[in-house]
């Protein structure tokens, strides 16, 4: 055999001899043996698992990352919409994170974006509760907005339950700080959460563990349910008792200016990852090449086009299986997080000059309605609102050329979370109205509206769900978001994202197939 019969034998019959459907073309693979890692999902989790990576190998590039993301957009739950004609945004998903949570913080001052200075949510000018009868006097969600005369009236009302809760919420708080953050990497989250202190708050339902340390179900429903339905759309009995506690955490919230969603926008960016926007990871199996073969379809393409494959070392699952829907049957995997139930939330933010109308609420109710309204649960609402709050929204309207741009129309903002969707009907009753057939929003004074749904929001507590034993659920396969089952959260996903990073720059690479 000649040298030109070598080459083409090589590189053109061998490589056919071996074709199937599901080749990989090499681009896909990459060209050298620096290990390759792929990330599904970039929400927060995905973006700082890819951001903390970078930081531990930039001086060295040995790892290579590919970010596959099914939308359009970074950012999952963290969603920060642009309203048209205004220079705010707004939060459809993620809305605040606390002062000490320490790893949001630390990828601020890594990607250098700067607080939001007044966060209207975290500082409601008046709040209230609406418990399907009255309207009454709100629990603060925030202990650390409280006044000695709120505590007062607290311990006059219910005792010493307030008392002894807020001892639970200080030392829930104290300890969380710690989760993930007292050695570099942990490989189990149970252990970790047996090493931090925090196991019993997370094997018991919130109602369950806090009616076992004595507080009164008064105190429970009046105080301290309103907040979780806020913060985590549900019932106590629903949500284990540590997002409870954070729930209502002493500490100040904050937000991120220009809307969290820049936070996961800057990590992805500066990682310098190779990032696949409308890609859905709808497999992971054994790999040719490598250790494990992703199947991904593009959003974009022509079914005939669609399915393509990629292998990696490495993979970091940065979205819950429930939602992600990739099929891991090839696989002999460690246990997973036994989520038995997501919990849907819808977000509605619509813009008026108006007031909410107390008639929505019951028609011989004469108050005015608070910036921020709690509710407990009750089968009476229609549609079960969760917490409605209210703050402002500048619109530069009708600016044409020669006018001064700088005027602008400033609205009432208002945020509603509920289990159901908002119609315009509700809307429009929201603000003293009933809506006739022919007419618009516009008509009753509203201008903009926006609806956000979230059929998997936040984990829903079941007793006999299993918490995840190990993050490495399969050699080399991460998954992230097991750990929501103790706290769905921002700063719990970057946390996550942060230990994965670590053991993944600590990993000893193989760089062929299992
Ligand atoms: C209404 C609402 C309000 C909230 N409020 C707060 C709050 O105030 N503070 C707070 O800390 N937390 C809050 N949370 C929770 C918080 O948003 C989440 O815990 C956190 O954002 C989860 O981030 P993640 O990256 O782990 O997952 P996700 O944000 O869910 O990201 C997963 C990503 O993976 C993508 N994906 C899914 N399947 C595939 C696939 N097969 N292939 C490729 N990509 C895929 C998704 O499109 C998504 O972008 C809120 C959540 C909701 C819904």
């Amino acid at each position: 055999m000649n040298l030109f019969d070598f080459i083409f034998l090589t590189t053109w019959l061998l490589p056919l001899a071996g074709a199937h459907e599901n080749q990989v073309p090499l681009a896909e693979n990459g060209p050298t043996t620096t290990p390759r890692v792929a990330i599904i999902g970039a929400g927060i989790g995905g973006a700082s698992t890819a951001f903390r990576l970078n930081e531990l190998t930039k001086l060295s590039s040995s790892i290579e990352v590919t970010i596959y993301e099914s939308e359009p957009n970074l950012g999952g739950r963290v969603k920060s919409i642009a309203p048209e004609n205004s220079p705010q945004v707004v939060e459809a998903g993620a809305t605040h994170f606390f002062t000490q949570d320490w790893c949001l913080r630390t990828a601020m001052e890594g990607t250098g974006v700067k607080e939001r200075r007044k966060d209207p949510l975290a500082l409601p000018k008046s709040s209230g509760l609406w418990d399907g009868k009255e309207l009454r006097t709100a629990p603060k969600c925030n202990g650390d907005s409280m006044s000695v005369w709120d505590h007062a009236r607290l311990i006059w009302k219910y005792g010493i339950s307030p008392w002894k809760f807020r001892k639970s919420v200080q030392s829930a708080l104290e300890k969380w700080k710690s989760f993930a953050g007292l050695i570099p990497t942990f490989g189990s989250a149970v252990k970790e959460l047996e090493q931090v202190g925090l196991s019993d708050l997370v094997l018991d339902s919130a109602e369950g563990y806090l009616k076992n340390i004595s507080i009164t179900p008064h105190f429970l429903t009046e105080v301290v349910q309103p907040c979780t339905r806020a913060q985590f759309s549900q019932n106590l009995e629903n949500e284990p008792a540590l997002p409870a506690l954070v729930a209502v955490a002493a500490s100040k919230a904050t937000s991120i200016e220009g809307g969290n969603s820049r936070l996961v926008d800057r990590m992805i960016q500066l990682s310098g990852v190779n990032l696949q926007l409308n890609s859905r990871v709808t497999r992971i199996g054994h790999g040719y090449h490598r250790r494990y073969r992703l199947s991904i379809v593009r959003n974009s393409l022509k079914d005939s086009q669609n399915l393509r494959h990629a292998d990696f070392d490495a993979i970091v699952l940065a979205t819950p299986l429930w939602s992600s829907k990739v099929d891991l049957s090839d696989l002999h995997l460690q246990s997973i997080a036994s989520i038995s139930q997501y919990v849907e939330t819808h977000v509605t933010h619509f813009a008026t000059p108006a007031n909410i109308s107390p008639k929505f609420f019951d028609h011989s109710l004469n108050v005015t309605i608070p910036d921020d309204l709690l509710t407990t649960a009750s089968p009476s609402h229609d549609p079960d609102l969760l917490r409605l709050s209210r703050s402002t929204i500048r619109f530069r309207r009708g600016c044409l050329p020669g006018n001064d741009c700088r005027q602008f129309d400033t609205e009432y903002l208002y945020r509603v979370l509920s289990r159901s969707l908002i119609k315009d009907g509700d809307l429009v009753r929201m603000l003293g109205q009933q809506l006739e057939g022919e007419y618009e929003l516009s008509d009753y004074n509203i201008s903009w509206v926006h609806r956000q749904f979230w059929p998997h929001a936040f984990p829903q507590y079941g007793k006999d769900d299993g918490l995840q034993e190990k993050v490495e659920i399969a050699p080399n396969l991460f998954y992230l978001n097991g750990a929501e089952e103790i706290i769905s959260s921002m700063e719990m996903s970057c946390r996550m994202g942060d230990n994965i990073a670590m053991t993944l720059y600590m990993q000893d690479w193989d760089h062929g197939p299992a």
